[in-house]
């Protein structure tokens, strides 16, 4: 048998390994947050619902507005701590949708989402962790202005990483909602599934919603039931990804699957078959003689599928 093809050095995961230090115990420092926005170093990110304002640069987009440059954007800005860079703050400031869209046209801009500027590399990758810091903890603020509680109108605390009720005094933080995404195999083959969002030709882990009262584990072996109809047994941890669209956290695994016969749940999946690790090594270099691949390197589905064609299976 030849030599599997070398798949080359291993691609960064995106949005992780952030640069920022989140400087936690400052949020509810008044003081330090006014001198932080008062240095000239400040920096913020400004976002609109899925769009990212970024400034046309001669390679790169520049991602980095003052806060005063992100005001005068759209005067109802709203603004959260991200952390420090070297000890000069970073913020989120997100502008309405409407003023994301009306900037598309505007001279020395590119507005885009979020999903393009990583696959493509449009701007350096230490933006990518805290944009998407940025997005997931402004859409938690438009999406829970009021209080799950009494249905009183909250108010933002903790420099964006609270909001109290002033009627019934609950105090609401910002969510994370737990995805599982996992590759089954058996022996030499692995098991991936196609979703009818996905481009055409792309074929990926299989994922869902961790539900309440249930381990990462047993999200894995439902989700993979449920989905294709495949029982799992071993389930080994292998890495997370923030995925802020909106607000959830990838949890990939792998998964020794038990059983053979797929049944796919058309109303979750496009379809669903077992693939060589031959045929995975030729879609994650993008040589499939049918041009069938695996999710780009930014995404965690791609790592998953490589680390088990590499052998770092537990
Ligand atoms: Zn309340």
């Amino acid at each position: 048998m030849p030599p599997r093809p070398d798949l080359g050095p291993n691609p960064p995961l995106g949005y992780t390994q952030s640069r920022l230090e989140r400087a936690a115990e400052r949020r509810n420092d008044e003081a330090a947050m006014a001198a932080f926005a008062a240095d000239p170093n400040a920096r913020c990110y400004v976002i609109g619902g899925e769009l990212i304002v970024m400034k046309k640069a001669s390679s790169l987009s520049d991602p980095l507005f003052s806060l005063d440059q992100a005001r005068a954007l759209d005067g109802a800005a709203e603004t959260v701590f991200l952390g420090l860079a070297d000890g000069a703050a970073r913020f989120g400031v997100g502008i309405g949708k409407t003023a994301a869209e009306e900037l598309k046209s505007r001279d020395g801009f590119h507005v885009t989402d979020l999903r393009a500027i990583a696959v493509q590399g449009l701007t350096a990758a230490e933006h990518l962790p805290p944009i998407a810091e940025a997005k997931a903890l402004l859409n938690w603020h438009a999406r829970h202005r009021f209080c799950p509680n009494c249905g009183a109108a909250t108010l933002v605390t903790c420099s964006g990483w609270r909001r109290d009720c002033p009627q019934c005094r609950a105090q609401h933080f910002p969510r994370t909602d737990p995805v599982v995404i996992m590759l089954a195999y058996d022996g030499e083959r692995c098991l991936l599934g196609r979703s009818p969002r996905f481009m055409p030709n792309m074929w990926s882990c299989l994922a869902g919603f961790v539900e309440p009262g249930e381990s990462f584990e047993d999200a894995v072996r439902r989700e993979t039931r449920e989905e294709a109809g495949i029982t799992c047994g071993h389930v080994a941890y292998f890495a997370s990804q923030p995925w802020p669209f909106p607000t959830s956290l990838m949890i990939g695994c792998h998964a020794q699957a038990l059983t053979h016969d797929i049944t796919v749940d058309h109303a979750e999946l496009e379809g669903a078959r077992w693939f060589s690790k031959d045929e995975v090594i030729s879609m994650l270099l993008r040589r499939h003689p049918q041009g069938l691949v695996t999710p780009p390197p930014m995404a965690i589905a791609y790592h998953i599928v490589r680390a088990w064609v590499e052998g770092e299976v537990a």
